[in-house]
C-alpha cells in the first residue's frame, strides 16, 4: 500500500485525461495539415484549448500552448520587450532564472516594467496579492505576469478579474500529462516567441503541437474546475501534529499544501523514513536534480537555516483519501516518538 502525497511536485493522471490521451496517440495527424487528418488534430487541440481557457476564465484565443510550466514562465519574461523586470523572491526558479536582469520586487516599480508575481506558492501553498500588484503595475503602464502553476484547479483562478496581462500553466498540476503547459497572453499583448521556426500558436511557440499531450491538458482542465476541497484532510494533518512546525500558516494558503518541520529531524531523514513506511512526500521543493538545497522561499521567509532544513511539503490532490493522510500521521508520530526519546 502506497500513499502519494506529492501533488504539488506531479498530480497521478485524471482516467480520463489518460483515455482521452491514449485515442489521440493512436491517430495520425499534424495539426498544421489542411487534410481531413490534420483537420481531426486541429479540432482536438482547439476543443483544448476551449477547456483550458475556460478553466481560468480567459479566452481560447489567448491560450498559447506549450511543452511545460517551465517554457511558459520563460515565454513570459524572455517574449515581451520590457527594460526592467521583477520578481518576488518566492519565485519558482523558472521564473528566477528565465533572465539574468530581474530584479527584487521590493523596489519601486518604475514605469512600463514587467512584474512577476506567482498566485500560489509551490512549497508552502501561500497565496500572493496578485490582483492588487497587478492594480499597481497597470498604475505605471506596465505588465504583469502570473504563475499561476500551483493555484489551478486547486483555488478558483481568474485571469481576467486578476487584471493580469500573463498567465502560466501546467498540466501535470492538475491531472494531465508531464511535458505539456500554456501561457494565456491577453488580447492585444505583443510576444516574440523563444522558440524561433514554424508559425504555430499564432506565431508566438514554434513547433508542431503535442496533440495528445494537449488532448490530455484539456480534459484533465475541464474536470479540474469542480474543485475539491482538501482542507478538512490538510488540517486534520496539522492538527495531529502539534509538535510541527507549519510554514505560512498564518495567511491565506491553497487548501492541499502544508510545509511543516520536524524539529531536529533533518528532511533527508524524514523523506527516507516515510518512504520506507510507503509515503511519499517531499522535502520543501522537489529539486529537479535529485539532490536536497535549502529552501530559497523559507530562506526568503526569514526562517532559520536550522529549522529550514527539517522541513517537508505534503500535497494532497484530486484522488487523496484519508488512509493517505492516517499514514502519513502514523509514520511522522513514529519517527517523531523515536528521535525525541532517543535525544532524550
Ligand atoms: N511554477 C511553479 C510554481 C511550479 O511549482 C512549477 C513546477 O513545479 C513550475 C512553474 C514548472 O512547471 P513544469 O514542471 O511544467 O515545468
Amino acid at each position: 500500500m502506497v500513499h502519494y502525497l506529492d501533488h504539488n511536485a506531479t498530480t497521478p493522471i485524471r482516467p480520463a485525461a489518460l483515455a482521452a490521451m491514449s485515442e489521440a496517440l493512436a491517430f495520425t495527424g499534424n495539426a498544421s495539415s489542411v487534410h481531413a487528418w490534420g483537420r481531426r488534430a486541429r479540432k482536438a487541440v482547439e476543443d483544448a484549448r476551449e477547456c483550458v481557457a475556460a478553466l481560468v476564465n480567459a479566452k481560447p484565443e489567448e491560450v498559447v500552448f506549450t511543452a511545460s510550466g517551465t517554457e511558459a514562465n520563460n515565454l513570459a519574461l524572455r517574449g515581451v520587450t520590457c527594460a526592467t523586470i521583477y520578481a518576488s523572491a518566492i519565485e519558482h526558479p523558472s521564473v528566477l532564472k528565465a533572465r539574468d536582469d530581474i530584479r527584487p520586487l521590493d523596489e519601486q516599480i518604475e514605469e512600463g516594467s514587467l512584474v512577476s508575481m506567482m498566485l500560489a506558492n509551490n512549497e508552502t501553498g501561500a497565496i500572493q496579492p496578485v490582483a492588487e500588484i497587478a492594480g499597481h503595475v497597470k498604475a505605471r503602464n506596465g505588465f504583469m505576469h502570473c504563475d499561476a502553476v500551483q493555484a489551478a484547479g486547486r483555488i478558483p483562478v481568474d485571469f481576467a478579474a486578476l487584471g493580469v496581462d500573463l498567465m502560466s500553466l501546467s498540466a501535470h498540476k492538475i491531472g494531465g500529462p508531464q511535458g505539456v503547459g500554456a501561457l494565456i497572453v491577453r488580447d492585444g499583448v505583443m510576444l516574440a516567441s523563444i522558440l524561433k521556426g514554424g508559425g504555430q500558436e499564432r506565431s508566438q511557440r514554434a513547433g508542431t503541437e503535442n496533440v495528445a499531450g494537449i488532448v490530455g491538458f484539456g480534459v484533465a482542465a475541464a474536470e479540474a474546475r469542480d474543485i475539491r476541497d482538501l482542507a478538512p484532510l490538510r488540517d486534520r494533518i496539522e492538527a495531529a501534529l502539534p509538535e510541527a512546525v507549519v510554514f505560512a500558516a498564518d495567511g491565506a494558503r491553497i487548501p492541499n499544501t502544508s510545509c511543516l518541520a520536524m524539529p531536529g529531524v533533518a528532511a533527508e531523514t524524514q523523506l527516507m523514513t516515510f518512504d520506507l513506511a510507503g509515503v511519499m512526500v517531499s522535502a520543501g521543493s522537489a529539486c529537479s536534480s535529485g539532490k536536497l538545497a535549502r529552501s530559497h522561499v523559507l530562506a526568503a521567509m526569514g526562517v532559520a537555516d536550522d529549522l529550514a532544513d527539517c522541513a517537508i511539503r505534503v500535497s494532497l490532490g484530486w484522488n487523496s483519501t484519508d488512509a493517505d493522510v492516517d499514514a502519513f500521521v502514523a509514520a511522522w508520530r513514529a519517527l517523531y516518538a523515536r528521535t525525541h526519546r532517543e535525544a532524550a
